[in-house]
């Protein structure tokens, strides 16, 4: 098997980063007339910078249209993206927002054959920089991964917009963050394929290492700046953390139990309103408690989740009381064929993944932190 490892072309990160955009894009070719697929609140946020660094900041103005993103990556709203690329004769799209409206946008992108520039507003996720969309239904149900030809051309992560999102946004990136380093070291004892079709490298499995040891060091710091709406070198960090080394991280390593499990969890409608990290958070005790680690190991994320304000028990993800056939339900849905918990080097079914997810849970429940 031969070894891949995928990346964007560019990435830029700062505070007013979205003031570059303009000139990093005329330096990388994509003047053509570009459609920004834009989230209502980075639209609110990012609408005045847009005028400036599209007008003012290339060599001539750039067309621009902006497309209000409906709220959910489905097939229809995809659709109804390429239709509005289409009416502007758009020769780039750019994505603003959280995870769904890159999702949405790179996705229309790839249909159309046109280059993808990733704006994220928000350290919620690992999904600006890959060449992967997460497709959902109309109902906000976990319905497909769509690999797209290309990553991103460009993704400029601006750190301003970053500590004005909600706070909760940068925990759950931290959780689907956490998740990089103990997936991508499943995948690459085991040798199983990446999210592109190669084995991992060093390169992908340092970068997941370090992405690791980052939040660590520097998760709880960070997010106590955000919830002040700060930039510090520690948010730098956790921005690149959560948003740089944990997409190729996972993209180029691979993933295994933990986001499974998050797929599982959709499948349960109490779970819609919960984020994509926080379900992965759970996912990750869950995997743990699955592969047989080391109290000690179980014990240093549930501490850690505690600290940044993730879940830790199917009640923090809306299931408490939940009865069997919920669990049940979630499990089957984890172990659908093409799961990635198959690249477990072990056979796992669903009942294994019930059992997993209420240990897990009784772990979450029981676990009092030790002092010091
Ligand atoms: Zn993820």
């Amino acid at each position: 098997m031969l070894s891949v490892f995928s990346s964007p072309g560019h990435y830029v990160q700062g505070r007013d980063a979205t003031a570059a955009l303009g000139p990093e894009m005329g330096r990388l070719g994509l003047t053509g007339p570009v459609l920004i697929v834009a989230a209502p609140s980075a639209e609110r946020l990012l609408a005045d910078a847009w005028r400036v660094t599209f007008e003012e900041g290339v060599t001539k103005p750039v067309d621009y249209t902006v497309h209000g993103f409906g709220g959910e990556c489905s097939r229809a709203e995809i659709a109804r993206i390429t239709a509005a690329a289409r009416a502007a004769a758009a020769a780039v799209i750019v994505g603003a927002g959280g995870g769904k409206a890159l999702d949405a946008a790179r996705a229309a992108a790839d249909d159309l054959g046109v280059p993808f520039v990733s704006c994220p507003t928000a350290a919620s996720n690992d999904a600006p920089c890959s060449a992967l969309s997460v497709i959902y239904t109309e109902d906000g149900e976990f319905e497909a991964y769509q690999l797209v030809a290309r990553n991103p051309a460009l993704v400029l992560v601006d750190s301003s917009a970053v500590v004005r999102a909600p706070a909760r946004l940068f925990s759950a990136g931290m959780g689907d963050a956490l998740a990089t380093w103990y997936e991508a070291r499943t995948c690459v004892a085991g040798r199983v394929k990446n999210m592109r079709g190669g084995a991992s490298t060093q390169s992908a499995a340092a970068l997941a290492e370090l992405c690791h040891r980052t939040l660590l060091a520097d998760g709880p710091a960070a997010l106590s700046a955000v919830r002040q709406g700060l930039i510090t070198p520690a948010v730098e960090r956790l921005i690149e953390a959560n948003t740089l080394l944990s997409g190729l991280g996972f993209e180029s390593s691979g993933l295994a139990a933990a986001h499974a499990v998050h797929n599982g969890l959709t499948a349960a409608p109490q779970t819609h309103e919960f984020l994509h990290g926080e379900k992965v958070a759970f996912g990750v005790l869950t995997q743990l408690v699955l592969e047989g680690a080391p109290s000690e190991e179980i014990a240093l994320v549930l501490q850690f989740c505690l600290d940044v304000g993730l879940p830790v028990t199917l009640g923090g993800l809306g299931l408490a009381g939940a009865d069997r056939s919920v669990v049940r339900t979630i499990a089957e849905r984890t172990v659908a064929p093409g799961e990635t918990i198959h690249n477990e080097p072990f056979a796992v079914d669903a009942t294994m993944v019930a059992d997993a997810l209420l240990a897990a849970d009784g772990l979450g429940r029981e676990y009092v932190p030790t002092a010091g």
